[in-house]
């Protein structure tokens, strides 16, 4: 029984859900960076390597958090990764108050 580990549903669709809308964000800063280069305006040139900087921040903290944390479909308890996502294995999760072992097939540094 405890060695029953089942997919955890949904959370592939959660990560690549918050890369999407990062990436998204640093296309956006860098395209303002340019349009900013390209029409000689420094400080729009400016705002938009920063917004772009925040946001590879954002998804790097980001896909930490969603590959790290995930809730138990379960019962509800949040459950912290076991050990650090890997590539080839995926994160692993046990919830702590019915014993239930996930995993998901999300790895920090997958190219997703
Ligand atoms: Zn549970």
């Amino acid at each position: 029984m405890s060695d029953d580990v089942r997919e955890l549903p949904g959370h592939f669709k959660r990560a690549v859900t918050c890369a999407v809308v990062f990436v998204a964000a640093i296309v956006g800063g860098l395209l303002v960076a340019y349009l900013g280069h390209a029409s000689g305006s420094s400080g729009l040139e400016t705002f938009g390597e920063i917004f772009a900087c925040v946001a590879f921040a954002g998804l790097w903290i980001g896909s930490i958090l969603v590959t790290g944390i995930a809730r138990c479909p379960e019962c509800g308890q949040i459950m912290q990764a076991e050990s650090l996502p890997r590539m080839s294995t995926g994160t692993r999760f046990e919830c702590k108050r019915c014993g239930q072992r996930w995993r998901s097939r999300i790895g920090v540094g997958d190219d997703i």
